[in-house]
């Protein structure tokens, strides 16, 4: 019968008044017991007295286990001895003793002082009660006149006195309720039913022990082999209840003790008004360590993380280990969106120390989705749900850290519309391409377009791909654009090479294609079907397709180049693959993303970045491309800089198929220096017809 944290006790609160009545009222009885003690009777019944007092603190020392509830507190078998002192020597032994024992106890479990001072009085106050119902029936025993023997009229008030202890114990506990949400009433009755069962069953002994202490002190121990048997019993059980609910490698809560932690921290968040978060984490190529470094530093990495959870968040949080490389946190008692970002950042900074595992340095990313209670949803399931799309889509952007957005949940109402349309938009065939020349740095020719994909939708007009390939992605729809895309860019390379534009056509394809789909096998069939080389079509892929299962990306791309099909890396920097996996991955180009061209023309933009980039690039053989080219000061600038392609508005927006195949066309015609004002270097053809 326990509680947490302190509140308050200078506030004129139930608690609070609960608290100094126990306190005050309790340990006056024992100064009082301690002052009427009959010393000679002490004397007189010292082995008696020794070996009870033995058995309440061994009895205190190991409560016995309700094993049916998540508090494991448990009841204290030494009541049974308590009571047994009660019946035979009275009321100052029996309080002297409980209270000493109590103080022992809760001190080698290191309780806080205000809950130890607490308990002392609960309980000699309940003690108290009983006693007063033993001198109501005229059976008040002393040390000088023991009571040794019971007859059968006994039982009637040996039952009330238990009654007494236990109602006076509960109701006092349920004084201090208020402060954690429950009335009174609340926590009395489930007090009530919860601890009467384990407190009769530890009381229906107190009998037995008088009368042997009485008669026969010697033979109490033996008392200690069943109780332990009930003891062993219990904890047995405990065990296996605490197996069900943890995890065993890293001993956190599993998925079934949270959920029960959950719904017990938004019943009190809900009656007290506050509110709640639940994140979910999911380790970042955690696959990885797992492939590379075998199971054992994967679970060894785990242990490390869970322990570094532990020590970020306070211990009045939880933090739950969901499976595999996911967790989860909740803190109880969040209102402001902006305190759990910060609490998920911390999570992060702890967790961003390298970690060195088999002599291996090992950095930790996490991914953190967060939902909020009661404006994400005021369940479990649906705030586990919430928060997942959450991590996910911190996963998606590489921002590592994401408040559930509803705009961005697949399967909200709104954006469910938005899905079925879409789908209904692939089958009507409304997405379009647009394409968008790539040219030499060096001599102004072409050498390849990129396919950039529209929807044309009746109602929402022309929708830019930022607008619902994200979406896509997440509902797994990603795969049919593919496929579309993929036929009609190279039904569009067909007719190019068909009038003698042998111009490769660039075709973006996502994380999940490469993950989930055959995209070697789709690849080569769309070539043949349209009687094309692997040459007619380059894959561009993000730095993104690393983050969920780098090594099956890099085999699918390894599979596509051994066909002759290149690949190409694309927005370079945004993400956050390392350079040393960059030389592993299989493209032959790279492209740094627009924003950090963008910079270039800033006044005092300092092109150091872009410069690193393309030295890094060329020392791997690599061809650069800069993406998002606008103006001629950026042009000029990444020429200086020995980058290879341009691509950007300074050279053409993307254009629909017809206006592409002009402008192509126009451009060899005219030749590409005119065409982009640019100082005429080579020759006018482009790159494949030379
Ligand atoms: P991306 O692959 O990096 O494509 C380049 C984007 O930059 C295009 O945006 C293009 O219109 C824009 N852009 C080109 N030159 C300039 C410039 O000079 N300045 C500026 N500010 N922007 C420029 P768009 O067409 O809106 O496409 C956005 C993104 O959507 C693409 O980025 C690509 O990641 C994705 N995407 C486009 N088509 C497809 C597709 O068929 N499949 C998949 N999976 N993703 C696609
Ligand atoms: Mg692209
Ligand atoms: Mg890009």
């Amino acid at each position: 019968m326990g509680s947490r944290g302190r509140p308050s006790l200078r506030r004129w609160s139930m608690f609070a008044v609960t608290w100094h009545f126990s306190v005050w009222v309790g340990w006056g009885l024992v100064l009082w017991a301690v002052l009427m003690l009959d010393l000679d009777g002490v004397a007189d019944n010292q082995a008696a007295l020794l070996m009870l007092f033995a058995l309440v603190l061994l009895g205190e020392l190991r409560p016995v286990i309700a094993s049916d509830h998540a508090d494991y507190e448990g009841v204290p078998i030494s009541s049974a001895f308590v009571f047994a002192t009660l019946y035979l020597f009275g009321f100052a032994p029996a309080v002297i003793l409980q209270a000493v024992a109590i103080l022992l106890s809760e001190m080698v479990q290191r309780k806080d002082i205000w809950k130890l001072l607490f308990n002392v009085g609960q309980y000699v106050i309940s003690l108290a009660a009983a006693w007063g119902v033993l001198a109501l029936a005229g059976a008040n025993a002393t040390l000088a006149d023991p009571r040794t023997v019971f007859g059968a009229g006994d039982l009637i008030w040996v039952l009330a006195s238990w009654a007494a202890y236990h109602v006076v114990n509960v109701a006092l506990v349920a004084g201090l309720a208020h402060e954690y949400g429950q009335t009174w009433w609340e926590s009395f009755t489930e007090d009530w039913w919860y601890y009467t069962g384990t407190t009769f069953t530890s009381l229906a002994i107190s009998p037995f022990v008088a009368l042997m202490a009485a008669h026969a002190w010697v033979m109490l121990p033996l008392l200690l082999v069943p109780l332990l048997a009930v003891y062993k019993t219990a904890s047995l059980a405990r065990d296996h209840q605490h197996r069900a609910l943890h995890d065993s490698l890293t001993e956190l809560p599993n998925r079934v003790m949270l959920q029960r932690t959950v719904e017990e921290a938004l019943g009190e968040a809900g009656r007290k008004g506050d509110g709640a978060a639940l994140f979910v984490l999911d380790l970042d190529r955690f696959k990885e360590v797992n492939d590379t470094l075998g199971h054992q530093t994967g679970d060894a990495l785990l242990e490390v993380v869970a322990r570094r959870l532990l020590g970020a968040v306070r211990p009045s949080d939880t933090v739950a280990r969901l499976g595999g490389d996911e967790f989860a946190v909740l803190l109880p008692d969040i209102d402001e969106p902006a305190d759990a970002i910060e609490v998920a950042g911390r999570i992060r900074t702890a967790l961003a120390e390298p970690v060195v595992l088999d002599e291996v340095l090992m950095d930790v990313d996490v991914s953190i989705g967060i939902a909020l209670f009661p404006v994400h949803g005021r369940d479990f399931e649906m705030l586990m749900r919430r928060a997942d799309v959450a991590m996910y889509a911190a996963k998606g952007d590489g921002t590592g850290i994401e408040l559930y957005d509803a705009g961005r949940d697949p399967n909200s109402p709104a954006k469910l519309g938005t899905v079925t349309a879409l789908r209904e938009g692939i089958d009507r065939g409304e997405l379009e391409l647009h394409y968008q020349p790539k040219v030499s740095l060096r001599d102004g020719q072409v050498v390849g377009v990129e396919a950039l994909v529209r929807w044309r939708s009746p109602e929402r007009g022309l929708v830019p791909p930022d607008e619902f390939i994200p979406l896509a992605e997440r509902t797994g729809l990603v795969h049919r654009i593919t496929e579309h895309v993929l036929r009609e860019g190279l039904d569009q390379a067909r007719s190019w090479w068909d009038q003698g534009l042998h111009v490769p056509v660039a075709v973006n394809v996502s994380m999940r294609d490469l993950h989930e789909t055959d995209l070697a096998g789709l690849v080569v069939a769309q070539l043949d079907a349209h009687g094309l080389p692997a040459e007619a079509v380059v894959l561009e892929v993000t730095e993104s397709v690393l983050i969920l299962d780098a090594a099956r990306a890099v085999s699918a791309l390894r599979e596509l180049r051994e066909l002759g099909v290149a690949a190409s890396l694309d927005d370079f920097g945004t993400g956050y693959s390392s350079l040393l996996l960059l030389e592993q991955l299989p493209v032959s180009e790279v492209k740094i993303d627009r924003s950090f061209v963008r910079r270039l023309d800033e006044a005092g933009g300092d092109p150091a970045m872009v410069r690193s980039i393309v030295g890094f690039a060329h020392g791997l053989g690599l061809s650069v491309v800069a993406e998002g080219v606008e103006t001629l000061g950026a042009w000029n600038a990444l020429r200086q800089m020995r980058c290879d392609v341009a691509q950007g508005y300074r050279v053409s927006r993307p254009m629909p198929g017809p206006e592409a195949t002009r402008w192509l066309v126009e451009r060899i015609e005219r030749g590409p220096a005119e065409r982009a004002g640019l100082r005429a270097v080579g020759s006018a053809r482009i790159v494949a017809d030379l």
